[in-house]
């Protein structure tokens, strides 16, 4: 049997083990294209309010669950050296992901050319109240590079918790974390104290995933209940570049990379990952996925070691599919605009959509106006800038539910491939479930 199929298979019982959730999804999508043709104020209403009460809950426990979960991670890995492999791992892995997905990206782009006629669909004068809030978020986002990086060092922590900033509160547990390792046992009733709050934290999760199907169902309906249809046949070129593209990312390039820096049986590894697959997709948010992207690798088999120290880090840092994203949508928009695409711009535009898309926050729509700052040097005026943007906005939603599956689960890659390396990872419990193993 071929990996495809296996992978498919492996899918395919991933989502019959979470068959509540799926069905949820399942019927998320018909009950929005119904309310999408018959609009229905009061049953729209309740469907967000569903929507919204999953999300808070799960949103609830992040910022307790990151924290506790680096302090845990960092301090037992312990001694500098090994957390120096660690994170230097890492940060290749995740790198090496993000340049296959801008990499695949820019070459769809500039094969299929989808902004090439779109220009035609441009009308400056219509959909004005996007148009302003597009203009809004990219004038916060322009000619800001520097300031942005150093609003990464939180002047006070717990603002910066307040707030919910997520990378400031990374950079924060990151140096605190480190301090604790280093001072040895004296770090012990600190340690205890967040190992309960992550045990805690990982409670309240499941008891949130009891109402996962009911969330998931209202999320995706209210989403595709907004979809504004009409576009997709304007620039349906543009969202079938990105659909393949994600595909080639999730069906090619994790099972090769799985393949080549680790022996994790990829097909194991989605099957376990797909309930979170479908939460991701559900809520289009990294950050508020990451207490289930934990738990599902915890079942999976990998250490807490591994999953707590790269999991929160790669929820905040890691956003392929959104880099994905962000490459195709400016080379959408370099082909309207007839800018000349150069091999030199090219790069530049990979390049800068590998940083936009780390510095995305896990939350929905976070990708998309980032690319301001990849647009900088086009050469765009702000009306051709907002015009364009408020087209990709029409769009934003779908994309957004499907690169946010990407970037949660080469989150799960990267920690199956590290844990791989390092031996922290229990293959029982990871080909465990015997179903699987009868099949495959
Ligand atoms: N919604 C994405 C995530 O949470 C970020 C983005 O691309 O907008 O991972």
């Amino acid at each position: 049997m071929n990996i495809w199929m296996k992978i498919c298979i492996a899918l395919g019982l991933g989502l019959k083990r979470n068959g509540h959730i799926f069905f949820g999804l399942l019927a998320g999508i018909v009950v929005g294209i119904f309310l999408h043709a018959h609009e229905n104020p009061i049953v729209t209403q309740i469907l967000v309010v569903i929507g919204q009460l999953f999300i808070r809950l799960i949103q609830m426990v992040v910022i307790p669950l990151v924290i506790s979960a680096i302090i845990i991670g960092i301090t037992s890995i312990g001694d500098n050296k090994q957390l120096g492999k660690y994170g230097t791992k890492m940060i290749l892995y995740y790198a090496l992901i993000t340049v296959a997905a801008v990499g695949i990206g820019a070459f769809l782009a500039l094969t299929f050319k989808p902004g090439a006629n779109a220009i035609q669909y441009v009308n400056i004068s219509s959909a004005v109240e996007i148009q302003h809030q597009v203009a809004h978020a990219i004038e916060a986002q322009q000619g800001h590079l520097t300031g942005l990086f150093l609003s990464f060092i939180p002047k006070n922590p717990l603002e910066s918790i307040a707030k919910g900033e997520m990378i400031p509160i990374i950079v924060f547990g990151l140096i605190f974390a480190l301090a604790l390792a280093k001072i040895g046992e004296m770090n012990r009733p600190i340690v205890s104290f967040f190992e309960s709050v992550f045990a805690a934290t990982m409670k309240v999760t499941d008891w949130i995933m009891a109402l996962a199907a009911p969330g998931v169902f209202a999320l995706t309906a209210t989403a595709v209940s907004s979809f504004g249809m009409e576009i997709f046949n304007s620039i349906s070129s543009y969202l079938l570049v990105l659909l393949m593209g994600f595909a080639i990312q999730f069906f090619i390039v994790y099972p090769v990379f799985l393949k080549i820096f680790s022996r994790v049986p990829v097909m194991m590894l989605f099957a376990a990952m797909a309930e979170s697959m479908m939460v991701a997709f559900g809520t289009a948010s990294s950050s508020a996925t990451l207490p289930l992207t934990i738990s599902c690798c915890e079942r999976a088999g990998i250490s807490h070691k591994i999953t707590n120290f790269v999991l929160p880090l790669g929820a905040t840092l890691n956003m392929d599919g959104t880099a994905l994203l962000q490459t195709v949508a400016v080379i959408f928009l370099a082909q309207m605009y007839g800018i000349a695409l150069t091999p030199i711009i090219v790069i530049q535009i990979c390049l800068l959509a590998m940083v936009a898309s780390s510095t995305s926050a896990g939350i929905p729509g976070a990708g998309l106006i980032t690319i301001a700052l990849i647009l900088n040097g086009l050469g765009l005026t702000p009306e051709q800038l907002v015009a364009g943007f408020a087209l990709l906005y029409a769009l934003e939603k779908v994309t957004d539910m499907f690169r946010t599956i990407l970037n949660v689960t080469s989150d799960a890659i990267v920690a199956a491939a590290i844990a791989d390396n390092e031996n922290e990872i229990n293959y029982d419990l990871l080909n465990n479930p015997q179903e699987f193993k009868e099949i495959i």
